[in-house]
C-alpha cells in the first residue's frame, strides 16, 4: 500500500469548453465537410485521455493517432472503427493488432497495403503522397493491383504548408483530386487546421485539424474562431530577498540592479519549459501582475521577479503566459513545440 500521492506543484490548467467549441468552430469553418481530430502524440502534449472523450461529446468520429502505442489512449474510450493510426503497419504485428482490436490502419505504401491485405484486409484508409515525400503512396503508383484490392475508408493526403499562401497547395490539392478519381474510397480528406482555412476547394469529405483544437492559430484570419485551451500553473516552492550585485541561477546571467523580492517555481526544461526561456516569458499572479523571468531556466526551477507581486507567498500558484502565437514569437518555438514538449510531470 501507497499513500495518496500529494499534489503536484506544476499543473495544465484545462479548458473543456474552449476544446469544445474550437472543434465545433472547426468543424463549421470546415464547411460540408465534417471535422476530425488529430490527438496524436497524447492530443499534442495535453492529455488524450481527457480530451478524446471531450471531442466524442462535441461530434467529433474521427481520431488520428501516430503510433499504434497511443491506440490506447483513445480506444474504448471511442468506438475503435473511429481511430486511424498515421503509421500504418510496419510489421506483421501491427496488422494483426489493428485487426485484433478494430482500428484503421493508414495504408502509406504498396508494402503496407500488401502486409494488410495478408493479415485479412478490413477496412482503412489510405495515405498518397501528393509533395511531402515523408509517408504516402506515390502518384505513379495508383495503378498497382494491391490498392485496388484495399476496403479504403478515408482517402487522405498531407499539405506541405497550408498555413502559407503558395502554389504547392493548389499543386497538391490537384494530385489530391487526380487520385481520388483513380481509387474507389467513402471519403476523401487533405486539409489539416491551416487547410481550412484554404477554403472549400480543399475540405473534401473530412478535415483533421489539431494544432487549432488545442488553441493554436494555424493561420491569422482563423483568430475570431479559436481560443486557448491549456495554461502551465505552477507553485511558488521558495521566495527569498536578493541584494543589489546577487545573481540568479546558472551561469549568474542575471544580476540584480537592486534588492529584489525573488520566487523559485517547479518548473523546467524538464517540463518542456525549455532553455530558449531564459530571461523571458511571464508568469501572473491571480491578480494578472506580471513577474518575468529571471536568469537561466534549470531543469526543474525557473526564477521569477516577484517585485509586482509583494502578497505573493511560497504555496501560491502563478500562470505562465502561454497564448501559442504570442509564445512562439517569445520563445522562438513553434506552436506545435510549445504543446507537444509539455512534459509529463504536470498534474493533468
Ligand atoms: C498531425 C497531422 C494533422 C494535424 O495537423 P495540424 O497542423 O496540427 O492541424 C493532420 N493530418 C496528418 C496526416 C497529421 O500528421
Amino acid at each position: 500500500m501507497h499513500p495518496e500521492r500529494p499534489q503536484a506543484p506544476l499543473r495544465l490548467d484545462f479548458d473543456d469548453d474552449a476544446l469544445i467549441a474550437n472543434w465545433k468552430a472547426l468543424d463549421r469553418l470546415s464547411g460540408a465537410a465534417r471535422a476530425g481530430a488529430a490527438v496524436k502524440a497524447n492530443a499534442y502534449g495535453t492529455g488524450a485521455r481527457h480530451a478524446v472523450p471531450l471531442l466524442l461529446e462535441a461530434g467529433c468520429r474521427d481520431f488520428f493517432v501516430a503510433h499504434w502505442g497511443e491506440v490506447a489512449d483513445a480506444v474504448p474510450a471511442v468506438d475503435p472503427g473511429m481511430v486511424s493510426v498515421l503509421h500504418g503497419p510496419l510489421t506483421q504485428a501491427d496488422a494483426a493488432f489493428a485487426k485484433a482490436c478494430g482500428v484503421k490502419p493508414v495504408i502509406n505504401s504498396l508494402a503496407q497495403a500488401r502486409r494488410w491485405l495478408a493479415a485479412g484486409g478490413g477496412r482503412c484508409d489510405l495515405m498518397v503522397d501528393t509533395g511531402m515525400n515523408r509517408l504516402g503512396v506515390a502518384m505513379d503508383e495508383l495503378g498497382d493491383p494491391a490498392l485496388a484490392q484495399l476496403d479504403v475508408d478515408v482517402l487522405l493526403s498531407h499539405l506541405v504548408a497550408s498555413e502559407e499562401d503558395t502554389p504547392l497547395n493548389e499543386v497538391q490539392r490537384s494530385r489530391w483530386m487526380e487520385a481520388r478519381g483513380a481509387l474507389t474510397h467513402r471519403r476523401a480528406s487533405l486539409a489539416n487546421s491551416a487547410g481550412i482555412g484554404l477554403g472549400e476547394a480543399y475540405h473534401g469529405d473530412l478535415t483533421r485539424p489539431g494544432l487549432g483544437l488545442y488553441g493554436g492559430l494555424p493561420r491569422a484570419e482563423m483568430a475570431p474562431h479559436l481560443r486557448q485551451v491549456v495554461r502551465p500553473q505552477v507553485a511558488v516552492l521558495q521566495v527569498r530577498d536578493l541584494e543589489a550585485g546577487q545573481s540568479v541561477g546558472y551561469n549568474a546571467t542575471f544580476t540584480a540592479p537592486r534588492a529584489m523580492r525573488v520566487g523559485a517555481l517547479a518548473l523546467g526544461y524538464a517540463d518542456g519549459f525549455l532553455r530558449c526561456w531564459s530571461g523571458k516569458g511571464m508568469f501572473r499572479d491571480g491578480e494578472g501582475a506580471a513577474l518575468p523571468v529571471l536568469g537561466r531556466v534549470s531543469m526543474d526551477l525557473t526564477v521569477v521577479d516577484l517585485g509586482a507581486a509583494p502578497h505573493v507567498r511560497e504555496g501560491d500558484w502563478l500562470t505562465l503566459d502561454y497564448s501559442l502565437p504570442e509564445a512562439s514569437e517569445v520563445s522562438g518555438l513553434t506552436q506545435y513545440e510549445l504543446l507537444t514538449s509539455l512534459g509529463r510531470r504536470f498534474g493533468r
